[in-house]
């Protein structure tokens, strides 16, 4: 049975999403949490915010972290994030397009489908390569700007019924790529049968999702939100995949979002044979204990012990008179803020380049998003790096602020203060 709280949000989930074995164990519950992209305008504030139990479980058969998929479908339907607003991901879509129709695809014969396609910033690199591409998203604000782009879009939820219309309409798929969408399936099982279907005998089937081993080894709790249903490893991948006929044949590690991986998986009966690097990722995942209960409740006993170490530095700055702001009105930035009551009282603002975001106010704890150079213009003595996964990229484009003696606290993986000479070492 399910249990049900007020909000109508299941606490406890019958089966694991990925190789359906039943009761998955809770390890980490964070407590009630506001969409973590659910930006508000000032004139919404005083209205109720709609939460939902933000509760950690991990299949100890197949390793998937998951939390249950409670949120009705149409609350995603304005989102906020745009990639293309990050020059680290512009560069990592270009390599993925050159590696997709480069390698994959032997210079690109064939149709590229790339499923929650955003702001179409990846098929245009693989347009420019000179391959037929196709998108399929459910957000239709997004599809607008991948559509204004010349980039051809489905809008609708993929699925077996989708991917039956994609190879009436176009014919099967060489490539079917998915980045940063996979953990955001709630219900797995359709979408995964639907890339069986789209997928040519000889096509691939590439996902990019952030790496659960990452996830648990820097204690990045920050990373789940109800946005990601999934924390994806290799082995469970594997064990999901082959549950549709198909297998993965080759992983690398990708440095975006805190740590990701690049998995490539193929029909069983195709001509491609495993990389040896899947055996060894499968045994270091093995070995690092994602499948042991232990592991996670280290995992629960570290983020205590950074959000208590953390919420101390910053009470110790507020003593001191120190003005604080953020930076990075990030998904998971708000994750952390709610979880730790980090609020308007202690952050003044948080600055974020996306401009679709200045002017609103963060889910949950309500601080408002302003425009970086009011970095500069107001000086805060300390900055809380909310995206710090992007902490290499935001130093260098905030070093005036840092070289006039600002300082960024960085929550995960540890707790640590950087100032300009740290930025110039790294
Ligand atoms: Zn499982």
């Amino acid at each position: 049975m399910t249990e049900r709280t007020a909000g109508g949000g299941r606490e406890s989930m019958d089966a694991c999403r990925g190789c359906r074995a039943p009761d998955p164990e809770l390890f980490l519950p964070l407590g009630e949490h506001p969409l973590a992209n659910g930006f508000l305008e000032e004139a919404r504030l005083d209205e109720p915010e709609p939460t939902f139990p933000l509760n950690a479980h991990v299949c100890l058969e197949c390793g998937l972290i998951q939390i249950p998929d409670n949120v009705p479908a149409g609350f995603f339907e304005d989102y906020v994030y745009v990639p293309s607003a990050s020059e680290t991901m512009q560069r990592h879509f270009d390599e993925l397009a050159a590696s997709v129709v480069d390698r994959l695809m032997d210079g690109g014969d064939g149709l590229v489908v790339d499923i929650g396609c955003n702001d179409g910033l990846f098929l245009e690199a693989v347009d420019r390569r000179g391959a037929a591409t196709l998108g399929v998203d459910p957000a239709s604000n997004i599809v607008e700007r991948a559509r204004e782009k010349g980039i051809e879009v489905v809008e609708a939820y993929f699925g077996p019924e989708t991917a039956a219309r994609i190879v009436r309409e176009h014919g099967p798929a060489r490539v079917v790529v998915t980045t940063n969408t996979y953990h955001h399936v709630g219900d797995l099982d359709p979408f995964t049968q639907g890339v069986a279907r789209l997928l040519a005998d000889d096509g691939v089937f590439v996902i990019e999702v952030p790496r659960a081993l990452d996830l648990v080894r820097e204690h990045q709790f920050d990373g789940i939100y109800h946005e990601h249903v999934s924390q994806f490893s290799l082995l469970s991948v594997s064990e999901h995949v082959e549950r549709f006929g198909m297998r993965v044949v080759d992983a690398e590690a990708l440095p975006v979002h805190g740590g990701s991986m690049r998995v490539i998986v193929a029909p069983v009966d195709a001509p491609l044979s495993p990389a040896p690097a899947v055996d060894d990722w499968l045994e270091a995942e093995r070995e690092a204990g994602l499948l042991e209960a232990a592991t996670y409740d280290r995992f629960r006993r570290s983020v205590r012990e950074r959000r208590d170490e953390l919420l101390e530095l910053i009470g110790g700055l507020r003593e001191r008179g120190r003005r604080l702001a953020g930076y990075g009105a990030s998904a998971r930035g708000n994750t952390l803020l709610n979880y730790y009551g980090i609020g308007p009282d202690t952050l003044a603002w948080i600055a974020d380049r996306n401009e679709l975001k200045q002017g609103l106010y963060t889910p949950g704890a309500h601080v408002p998003v302003v425009e970086p150079e009011r970095l500069v213009a107001d000086r805060p003595d300390d900055v809380l790096l909310l995206a710090w996964n992007f902490a290499d990229e935001i130093l260098e484009q905030q070093r005036p602020y840092l070289e006039a003696g600002g300082r960024f606290l960085q929550p995960i993986p540890e707790v640590q203060i950087l100032d300009g000479e740290e930025a110039a070492d790294g």
